[in-house]
């Protein structure tokens, strides 16, 4: 077994499948093809196939495989077959796919003393897609066929989804494949298991129940433009902008905790001017977007405390501005400025009848800041102002104590056995920080929808999850994910991953 899942998992990575790139869906086709070729499908075609991402312009699809036991409750296993662009490899792209090449490769440069360490223990296998994470979807597909010889009570339902490393496209569909396999075959979700990388942690190997939630909020600043000579009739939304950014950067006020745990502060990751060219005058327009990550948070919570911000800002602003100008002799032109969310700016353009329409492709930062503007410029009457907004991707945040608490218990224990045998525990985390596909597996809250730009389609979902699935992100040991020297641990990959998937199935048998 341990062999097979080793030689699988450099089968599959070499069948390349870099995110957003039509690779993934040749990937696609091949993954599909190996499962067809197992006689349990060879037997029941009907129960493997392909799900086709709607309104994708690379056509790729999430390839799903099901066996079926003889009762209802189901076990999901996730995984994602997109891998990170091999950017971080430079000169060495050539074997990126290659363990032994690329570790021969490495060992010729100068790499840290760890990753040397572990090229001449030969217990790692290295290259891009090895721990992120070719090698758990090889673990759980070996399991698959494995179950597929004799299967018990239980349906195991192995499902790939693409573009998880870009926008979440797979795994927001996926939903409604999970819907319609539901619908199909009278499936009772019961749990899911995501085999991602591990971290350890000492000897306490990492496993996650449940997933953080992030969004990305939109402030765009509508100023008041003017001559440079006369920038004290402008409202400057640079400015502005950045004294907005700078309260909200980092600010505790935003993190949330659970138990132990603590989310990261919010981060800005764009920020700039609606201008094209250099021209003698203050910029009319300027937006800016900041992570935001949440446990119990609310994207109302985050917008209420946005919106405190914002104000606090443009207090700051004007006392400033008052005081500079005044040093410099002149006279500040002190105008309100209201703030806005997404939901009310398109209210007040609807009861004018001047709403524009929206045109969407992926660049929602471009769309986003440009489809404000687009508003603005239909209602001057409103200017200055601030307007917040969510653009995607959003990721909800799942805790799966909160979906089923007893559950959740037995299989950390049932995990923590296993991995007692191999002189290591479970280090639980409530909350994957790292953001993921878990995410998904929360049906829709439409009091989220309000606060979001775009169709709630490009955010998580046509609404078809009924129930949320308890997840735990939990696979083999990995280092140095996204990075050249990117590798799993073998034993831990082709032993201890195989066996806590096969404790969880057999849980539920
Ligand atoms: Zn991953």
């Amino acid at each position: 077994m341990q062999q097979k899942i080793l030689d699988l998992t450099q089968k599959l990575m070499k069948i390349e499948s870099i995110s957003h790139t039509q690779d993934e869906c040749h990937f696609e086709e091949e993954l599909l093809g190996i499962i067809q070729q197992w006689d349990y499908f060879k037997e029941h075609p009907q129960y493997c196939g392909m799900q086709e991402i709607e309104e994708d312009t690379l056509h790729r699809k999430n390839v799903y495989a099901l066996v079926k036991g003889k009762e209802d409750q189901t076990l999901i296993m996730i995984n994602h077959h997109d891998v990170v662009s091999l950017h971080a490899y430079g000169s060495l792209q050539e074997v990126a796919y290659d363990s032994d090449a690329l570790k021969k490769a490495l060992l010729e440069e100068d790499v840290e003393e760890e990753v040397k360490r572990d090229i001449l223990s030969n217990e790692w296998l290295f290259g891009r897609g090895s721990c992120d994470m070719k090698g758990g979807m090889a673990a759980e597909m070996v399991l698959l066929e494995e179950y597929a010889k004799h299967p018990g009570n239980v349906n195991l339902l192995f499902v790939s989804v693409c573009d998880e490393e870009t926008y979440s496209k797979g795994m927001r569909h996926a939903q409604t494949l999970l819907a319609q396999l539901k619908e199909a075959y009278g499936l009772n979700y019961v749990f899911a298991i995501n085999p991602e990388p591990s971290a350890h942690v000492g000897r306490g190997h990492v496993g996650s129940f449940g997933s953080i939630g992030k969004c990305l909020a939109m402030l765009h600043v509508a100023g008041i433009p003017s001559h440079i000579s006369a920038i004290e009739n402008s409202i400057n939304p640079i400015s502005l902008l950045s004294e907005i950014t700078r309260l909200i950067e980092c600010s505790e006020d935003f993190v949330d905790t659970y138990i132990k745990e603590k989310t990261t502060p919010p981060v800005f990751n764009y920020f700039r001017d609606s201008k094209d060219v250099y021209d003698y005058s203050v910029a009319h327009y300027a937006s800016a977007c900041c992570s935001v990550m949440m446990f119990d948070s609310s994207l109302e919570d985050v917008i209420r405390k946005l919106k405190e911000k914002c104000q606090k800002g443009i207090d700051y602003y004007h006392e400033r501005q008052q005081l500079k100008m005044k040093e410099c002799k002149r006279h500040y032109h002190q105008r309100d400025i209201a703030i806005y969310t997404f939901d009310e700016l398109k209210k007040i353009c609807a009861e004018k009848g001047v709403l524009p329409e929206m045109k969407l492709d992926e660049k929602f930062l471009f769309e986003g800041s440009r489809y404000i503007e687009k508003c603005l410029e239909n209602v001057p009457e409103i200017q200055p102002c601030v307007v917040i907004t969510f653009i995607p991707p959003y990721y909800p945040s799942i805790l799966s104590s909160r979906i089923n608490h007893e559950r959740v218990d037995q299989i950390a224990m049932q995990v923590d056995q296993v991995l007692r045998q191999e002189n290591l525990h479970l280090q639980k985390e409530f909350y994957f920080q790292g953001v993921s596909d878990g995410s998904y597996l929360r049906k829709f809250d439409h009091r989220d929808l309000k606060y979001l730009m775009f169709d709630e389609k490009e955010y998580y979902l046509d609404h078809q999850l009924k129930e949320d699935i308890p997840v735990l992100l939990c696979g083999p040991w990995g280092k140095d994910l996204h990075l050249r020297s990117e590798r799993v641990n073998i034993h831990s990959l082709c032993t201890t991953t195989y066996s806590i998937l096969e404790t969880i199935l057999n849980a539920f048998q």
